[in-house]
């Protein structure tokens, strides 16, 4: 009987710790990130990548609504707002009807919202989580989303689609008015108090880590979630390493290298919040896999020489991508999945109502 009621009680501990909502998410996405471009880095880094470590494994279908091969806009409309839809599009299902992407839902329950990226903000997979156009290319019209429905904290490039506008508007100046800090450094991102901050840290996209471009990613992800951790509610974070895929449309093995690693250094940040804020989930993946590239490389790699890899495209390829997954609910993103899987999943994970 003592042993019966003890089984009980320990079940029910387990349910209640399983149950716990999750309450952050950091949701980390290697642009044209495929399985190859991460072993590359590990083969360059000599170790495994931090997102590697201790994380759950999966793989995620990246095909669109109309094409086998996704582009970025299909791509990341797909992860934020759970629909495959034709390539080009964003926050838009193939039908032109406005979606709701998990980081307006997480917004609409109270939580604060973040995306980040080290391209334009007005790039593709930044403005699926925030914009709803009919064209990736519109970018003036994407950052006129980010003021009528951005984010409480964005960090990021894109400053010309802000402020130097074919219609003339200055946008940072409305930004202003709606409470965000406008700052144009990661110094006064770090030292501002506003709830609410934009940070355009370029004209267009951040300059290139492999032509000397200093990490700044991870020191942004942390800015980005001091200011969030405030609200009691919790958040959902988009965090986006832009240039694997631009490196890998050039053929640029070592850039690519370069910004996958920045990446990493940038998911360890989040792995270790995680690690201390237990209700925390973190997952890390991609949207697609850009240049069809096979690594030839057949003796250890010696620092400086040039990796041995072969690209077979200058687009992306329709391969599957891996997903790495921490915390709270991880289990559920193992095995393979849709990209469509990830908004639903969260949404119940953090029990959001809809
Ligand atoms: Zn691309």
């Amino acid at each position: 009987m003592k042993k019966l009621v003890l089984m009980l009680a320990m079940s029910l501990v387990l349910i209640s710790i399983a149950a716990k909502p999750v309450k952050n998410v950091i949701f980390l996405i290697g642009d044209g990130m495929g399985l190859n471009q991460v072993y590359a880095a590990t083969l360059v880094k000599g170790a495994p990548l931090y997102m590697m470590q201790d994380t759950k494994t999966g793989l995620v279908l990246t095909y669109s609504y109309d094409n086998g091969i996704t582009d970025s806009a299909a791509g990341g409309t797909a992860l934020a707002a759970g629909v495959k839809t034709r390539n080009s599009m964003i926050g838009m299902g193939p039908d032109s009807v406005n979606l709701e992407s998990i980081l307006h839902l997480a917004a609409r329950n109270g939580k604060s919202t973040g995306v980040m990226s080290t391209s334009a903000l007005t790039h593709a997979t930044p403005a699926s989580y925030v914009a709803n156009q009919v064209s990736r290319g519109m970018q003036d019209e994407i950052a006129l989303d980010f003021v009528e429905q951005g984010p409480d904290v964005f960090i990021g490039g894109g400053r010309k689609y802000f402020e130097a506008r074919e219609d003339g508007q200055n946008l940072t100046e409305q930004l202003k008015t709606k409470g965000y800090d406008v700052v144009y450094d990661l110094e006064k991102a770090k030292a501002s108090g506003s709830r609410k901050l934009a940070a355009l840290l370029a004209d267009d996209h951040l300059a290139d880590v492999i032509s000397g471009r200093e990490y700044l990613l991870p020191e942004a992800l942390s800015i980005a979630i001091d200011h969030l951790s405030r609200n009691k509610k919790g958040f959902f974070l988009m965090v986006e390493g832009s240039k694997i895929d631009m490196r890998c449309h050039s053929h640029d093995i070592m850039g690519c290298v370069a910004e996958t690693l920045e990446f990493d250094e940038t998911v360890k940040v989040a792995l270790d919040f995680a690690r201390k804020n237990k209700n925390t989930l973190v997952i890390v993946t991609a949207d697609h896999e850009t240049g069809g590239l096979s690594i030839l490389q057949n003796t250890p790699y010696r620092k400086g020489e040039e990796l041995k890899v072969r690209y077979t495209t200058n687009g992306h390829t329709g391969v599957p991508v891996p997903v790495y997954s921490y915390g709270p609910g991880a289990d559920n993103f193992t095995g393979v999945l849709e990209n469509t899987y990830f908004k639903a999943t969260l949404a119940r994970l953090m029990k959001l109502k809809q």
